[in-house]
């Protein structure tokens, strides 16, 4: 009996992992892990979060690179180039799902363009919709991410969207952005908040759309 018992086991928990995945908590790498480096923010930038705003680096995702290296390089050009203190963004998300805390929340985020930043919470993806796609991993990651954080600030779900929503820019990509003009991000979102798998399906490409994958790894 022990053999059709385990191979029960074996078909089950893939799919047991993948429903737990949407629903618990998302694991978030702690800034002090990835080893960040920042300065002290002034008191007069801390903010109540009342905002999500959705962001891509803006910058290609070739095999091989390293999200560690990209944080560290990203908060040091801020840092040397901006004179932004800490990383510009609160969370920041690799291609493999991984999702590493960046700003503290507290403190408000930083931009290139021009919004009132007072209330957000920055999320970035790496890579660059406008030229690949984003993965799976990354959105699914994104949606268990935002509707936490929506849960725990008591954001309203019209108060979530994209760094096109707010400011003038092509961010985040017209890859990423299609999910929250169909209004499908904020369905997952729900979907999620309420515990039910939100079946993320990122769907054909775009006519004139990137058609790449972002590498995994
Ligand atoms: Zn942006």
């Amino acid at each position: 009996m022990t053999r059709p018992l385990l191979l029960i086991a074996l078909l089950i928990s893939p799919a047991t992992r993948a429903a737990d995945a949407l629903t618990t908590r998302p694991t978030i790498i702690p800034a002090a892990e990835w080893g960040s480096k920042p300065l002290p923010i002034p008191d007069a930038r801390k903010h109540t979060p009342k905002y999500i705003t959705v962001h891509h680096a803006g910058v290609l995702w070739k095999t091989g690179d390293d999200p560690v290296k990209k944080l560290q390089g990203l908060q040091a050009y801020g840092q040397r180039d901006k004179n932004w203190p800490d990383l510009p963004y609160h969370f920041l998300i690799a291609p493999d799902g991984r999702i590493f805390a960046g700003r503290p929340v507290h403190y408000e985020p930083e931009t290139n363009t021009t919004y009132k930043t007072t209330g957000h919470l920055g999320i970035e993806l790496w890579g660059d919709f406008t030229k690949q796609r984003p993965s799976k991993e990354q959105v699914t990651a994104l949606v268990n991410l935002t509707a936490h954080l929506a849960t725990d600030h008591k954001i309203e779900m019209k108060d979530i969207g994209a760094h096109k929503d707010r400011a003038q820019t092509a961010c985040p990509g017209q890859d990423l952005y299609r999910y929250f003009e169909s209004g499908q991000f904020r369905d997952w979102v729900k979907a999620a908040q309420s515990s039910t798998d939100p079946k993320i399906d990122l769907g054909p490409p775009l006519k004139n759309g990137p058609t790449d994958p972002i590498p995994a790894k």
